[in-house]
């Protein structure tokens, strides 16, 4: 029995037997529908895959901004109070009701914020492996080089991305879908998807792809997102 944010939560452990979903002979026992799809990771869309897809990001949609604009008005009230009474001398150790009440309206609207997160990576993810592709493609990640980050919010963000990824990796791996992860140092952003040539010098902020030799033209998300899926330089995770 856990409490969080003024709810119990009960859980409850069950033995199954197991099944040929979890079997060894699982990726034989798949059977893929639709061709491999690659999902490139971006801020502004969390995910665009290779076959046209987007997904937005839930963090830049209006209901997450009330959400956590109202946290951090109630979290402005709640370290108000608490100066308050350290003013008149009583003790921050011990709340009082009134503080304690204003605790659990900011624990509540934490908990809204991480199911609306929660809820919608969940959504993306089902809509990623129900067309049952052959295999997904993720680029890699600089998981040592985010810890390092000293810009929080960008920590924060990379942080969720390499969350969906691991919660993407585990679904397909409980599925049998093939996951995919891009070598390090593929350049996916910066190769053109049509000749191959790397743009060694494209901006961050170009959001077209426009081939230098070629002329091809496209999304830039997407322009990775095809190079993912179709890259030969992968390890299977
Ligand atoms: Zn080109």
């Amino acid at each position: 029995v856990s409490y969080e944010a003024g709810r119990y939560y009960v859980s409850v452990t069950a033995e199954i037997e197991e099944t040929s979903r979890y079997n060894n002979d699982l990726e034989a026992s798949y059977h893929p529908q639709t061709d491999g799809i690659g999902v490139d990771l971006g801020v502004k869309s969390l995910a665009i895959v290779s076959d046209g897809r987007i997904f937005e990001n839930i963090n830049t949609s209006s209901r997450a901004r009330r959400l956590e604009k109202r946290l951090r008005r109630e979290q402005r009230r709640l370290s108000r109070k608490y100066e308050m009474r350290k003013k008149k001398g009583g003790s921050t150790a011990t709340a009082s009701a009134n503080i304690e009440k204003k605790k659990l309206s900011v624990q509540r609207l934490h908990q809204r914020l991480a199911n609306l997160r929660r809820n919608h990576e969940n959504q993306i993810i089902h809509a990623l492996v129900e067309q049952k592709p052959r295999f997904i493609t993720v680029e890699d990640l600089n998981v040592t080089g985010m810890m390092k980050n000293r810009h929080l919010s960008k920590a924060v963000s990379e942080q969720r991305f390499y969350s969906f990824r691991e919660k993407l990796r585990r679904k397909a791996e409980s599925i049998g879908i093939e996951f995919r992860i891009a070598d390090r140092f593929y350049p996916s952003s910066k190769t053109c998807h049509a000749c191959g040539h790397v743009h060694s010098s494209l901006k961050l902020k170009a959001r077209i792809y426009v081939c230098p030799v070629c002329d091809y033209t496209e999304d830039r998300d997407l322009n990775a997102a095809l190079n993912l899926r179709d890259t030969k330089n992968y390890r299977i995770a």
